[in-house]
């Protein structure tokens, strides 16, 4: 049959405001949270009062992604806030998902999943969790998970940046550092960008995110200046970042709102995100430099774009990804491409940096290959912006 889902919804204070304020003012609650419920529903979708402060949803003809948008709009509407007896509230609900038919073909079976799930959600940190039983293969139910646990991170400020240098080969000196995202998850520990970027990215929440990321970027870059060092700071953004209208303009009034300067800020983009059918990349492309923020095109090599793709394009940096990095001394295919890369790069006027460097013979190979710039475990792992050395590294 169709897919579908059964949804318990259980309030998170109800018995709080039915201690405090009186059986009068929970019932009052239950009503208005029944009310924002069944205006949040579509006409096919069917709401039940299960007792307590419980409600069930039965949402027919709907797909994981259907569901989450649905329960993502009921969660906010439930949000707003409800004056009680003269006591502001706002009101927060546990959300139980089952979905038919990978948790369940009857339902029964399917109550109780969403019942276990809505359990697990109360005692984690989620207000949405997916009962994905034993299988937990279910992408799409996983993927609901993360992203509603993101969205409580970027809230609840869980996100940490950390800072990987780049080296000047000639000097040795730290010449910029690149901002790289962790999530200092309340159960699981700090999370690596694999974990929840491609949520991020399929969602909305990229938007946000990278946001994040430049305000909190540009706010320690405005504080390492202070204190003397004059690193310019790197920020990885997605394709995503790049399409959307107003971008340019967005970056440059961050900058100027930390007072820090455009021509020591470089976005890193993937070559692939700039090929050649973005076109709306591109433009934002030119648009960020014309306002003096500087363009790396990231992972180089990897992608199928190749530089001729990037000849029109204002960049200022060039990373040669680290799979061709890591073989440089053995394999002469990859001492080639670096070599060619190396070559146009200067010829467009652009700097080369090459990453995942992890030994001082290959930084000395790139260094005479008249490569500029060097990151890499050789001179540090990404770390907070304070343990990074102040001056050489050798
Ligand atoms: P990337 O931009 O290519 O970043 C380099 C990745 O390689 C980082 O992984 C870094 O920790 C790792 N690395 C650095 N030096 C070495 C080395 O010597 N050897 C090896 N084996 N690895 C090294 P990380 O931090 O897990 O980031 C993974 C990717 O996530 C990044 O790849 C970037 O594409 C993305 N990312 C990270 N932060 C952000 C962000 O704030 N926004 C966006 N849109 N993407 C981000
Ligand atoms: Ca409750
Ligand atoms: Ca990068
Ligand atoms: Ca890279």
């Amino acid at each position: 049959g169709e897919p579908g889902a059964i949804v318990l919804v259980d309030l998170d204070r109800f018995k709080e405001v039915n201690d405090t304020l009186g059986h009068h003012a929970g019932d009052e609650l239950l009503g208005v949270v029944a009310g924002r419920l069944r205006d949040g529903l579509r006409p096919a979708d069917t709401l039940a009062r299960l007792g307590g402060d419980e409600f069930a949803l039965i949402l027919p003809r709907s797909d994981a992604g259907t569901v989450r948008r649905l329960l993502d709009e009921l969660s906010a509407a439930l949000a707003h806030e409800v004056v009680l007896d003269g006591v502001p509230l706002s009101i927060e609900a546990s959300f139980g998902v089952a979905l038919y038919p990978e948790h369940g073909r009857d339902v029964e079976e399917l109550l109780r999943r969403a019942d276990a799930a809505m359990y697990h959600g109360k005692r984690g940190a989620s207000d949405i969790v997916v009962y994905a039983g034993e299988e937990m293969a279910a992408h799409s139910t996983q993927w609901l998970v993360v992203q509603a646990e993101l969205r409580h991170a970027l809230a609840r400020d869980e996100l940490v940046l950390h800072y990987q240098p780049k080296v000047d080969l000639r000097s040795g000196e730290v010449a910029s550092v690149e901002a790289l995202v962790r999530w200092q998850h309340p159960q699981r520990g700090l999370l690596p960008p694999s974990e929840f970027l491609p949520a991020a990215e399929q969602s909305g929440l990229i938007e946000p995110l990278t946001a994040w990321v430049l305000r909190r970027a540009l706010a320690d870059q405005a504080h390492w200046t202070s204190t003397g060092r004059c690193w310019s700071v790197s920020v990885n953004v997605s394709a995503r970042n790049l399409e959307k209208p107003g971008f340019a303009e967005f970056v440059a009034g961050l900058v100027a709102e930390y007072g820090t300067s455009p021509g020591q800020l470089l976005l890193e983009v993937t070559e692939t995100a700039l090929a050649a059918d973005a076109r709306r990349a591109a433009q934002t492309v030119v648009d960020l430099s014309s306002r003096g923020i500087g363009i790396s095109v990231d992972d180089f090599g990897t992608g199928f774009t190749g530089m001729s793709q990037l000849l029109g394009l204002p960049i200022a940096e060039v990373k040669i990804d680290r799979t061709f990095v890591a073989d440089v001394l053995d394999s002469p295919q990859s001492q080639a491409i670096v070599r060619a890369v190396i070559a146009l790069a200067h010829g467009l006027g652009s700097r080369v940096t090459a990453e995942g460097v992890e030994t001082a013979d290959v930084a000395y190979w790139l260094r005479r290959a008249g490569c500029d710039e060097a990151q890499g475990y050789l001179y540090s792992r990404p770390v907070p912006w304070l343990e990074i050395p102040m001056y050489e590294i050798t």
